[in-house]
């Protein structure tokens, strides 16, 4: 029998994507299971590391790949495995990083904040941040003036998180910092479907996320270089203690792989476009609402719904929707990326046709 009481906890519909306080995404039952029994075990860890590592290769055609407990924790260590690499002196140093190159080239667009500022994930590291530009402007030569025999790496992202366009040619920047032998990391987090295109770009690592799209538990994937993969596994007995992987994290994510390997992506991206042509469709139904559907613009293979509220016809602006929206039972979530300029964004890749029945129910309710 169950001793868990959740009868308090607000019942949340969520319709912002992979948001870390709504709990990222929902795992398969399938999944679930496996996790189930990766709990009630024992395993020697660096067997399931091991395992999981050729389970990515086969995925992503990388060299190796290994398990953090976030992507959060995954460019803290991959920074300090460029730094320390794996020797247990150096991992035991930092994050003083005292006779170690310790700078880290970041182009300004790229310093987000996905709950936590990029550069202090950096800086947890021991390593320092030299920010490259400006948010809307950064040449290849700007990059290329910071490069010097002081950097240990250079961190790169993509995701749709970039609110102005990306002023960084990805591939151009990793050519740079090759010709001048300076590692790369991508924090890809959200984009598990593209690991092998973002390896394409020549990076050095690409670092994903498990508990986003894949949907296993909360894990990161470190994917590429062997030698710098092992010194993030080495970074386990330094800094990195406390940004390990579980057991039930690293079966989830051989799991969740196993699951996305025999997923016809194609077929999957169908469904997806008409969930979303089908809302809306019906959303336009809706008096005040004119919806369009916006492709992922970094290339991941869905689209989100963008609603655009008219306040003369509409009983309410966008920022008043979306907080209504919040404050109802059960609770509804929406992207409001774009609230300023009138907009609700809602992504429904996880969402039941139940939930799309029961958001369209109340969106009614509090514009007509
Ligand atoms: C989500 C995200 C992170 C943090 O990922 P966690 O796995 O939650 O630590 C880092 N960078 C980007 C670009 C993200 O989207």
């Amino acid at each position: 029998m169950s001793h868990l009481d959740l009868t308090n906890l607000t019942t949340v519909i969520n319709a912002r994507g992979t948001f870390t306080p709504l709990g990222v995404s929902r795992t398969s039952p399938q999944v679930c299971a496996d996790v189930t029994t990766a709990l009630a075990n024992y395993y020697l860890i660096d067997e399931l590391q091991e395992l999981a590592s050729q389970t990515l290769s086969k995925y992503t055609g990388a060299e190796a790949t290994s398990v953090t407990h976030c992507s959060a924790a995954s460019i803290t260590i991959s920074v300090a495995a460029t730094m320390a690499g794996s020797s247990p002196e150096k991992v035991a140093a930092l994050p003083d990083t005292t006779g170690m190159r310790d700078h880290v080239i970041i182009p300004a667009a790229h310093c987000v904040n996905y709950g936590q500022p990029i550069l202090q994930a950096i800086r947890l590291s021991g390593a320092k941040p030299v920010v490259v530009g400006s948010q809307d402007e950064c040449s290849l030569t700007d990059l290329e003036k910071q490069i010097s025999d002081n950097n240990t790496c250079c961190l790169l992202l993509v995701s749709s998180r970039l609110v102005t366009d990306d002023p960084v040619d990805i591939s151009k920047a990793v050519e740079i910092a090759k010709k001048h032998n300076v590692p790369i990391i991508i924090d890809g987090a959200a984009q598990d479907f593209r690991i092998d295109k973002l390896l394409d770009t020549g990076a050095d690592l690409v670092l994903a996320s498990g508990q986003k799209y894949l949907a296993s538990p909360t894990a990161g994937l470190v994917v590429g270089n062997r030698d710098l993969v092992a010194a993030t596994r080495a970074q386990e007995t330094g800094i990195g203690r406390g940004m390990k992987a579980t057991k039930e994290a690293i079966i989830g994510v051989l799991s969740a792989i196993g699951e996305r390997t025999s997923l016809n992506v194609g077929e999957w991206q169908e469904m997806q476009e008409a969930k979303i042509s089908n809302f809306v469709e019906r959303s336009n139904a809706i008096k005040g609402v004119s919806a369009r559907s916006v492709p992922d613009p970094t290339f991941m293979p869905f689209s989100r719904a963008y609603l655009q509220i008219d306040e003369s016809k509409a009983r309410c602006d966008a920022p008043t929707l979306i907080k209504a929206l919040k404050n109802g039972s059960p609770a509804i979530w929406v992207n409001d990326d774009k609230a300023s300029q009138g907009q609700l964004g809602f992504e429904l890749v996880q969402i039941t046709d139940q939930e799309i029945d029961m958001i369209l129910a109340r969106l009614e309710e509090l514009l007509i």
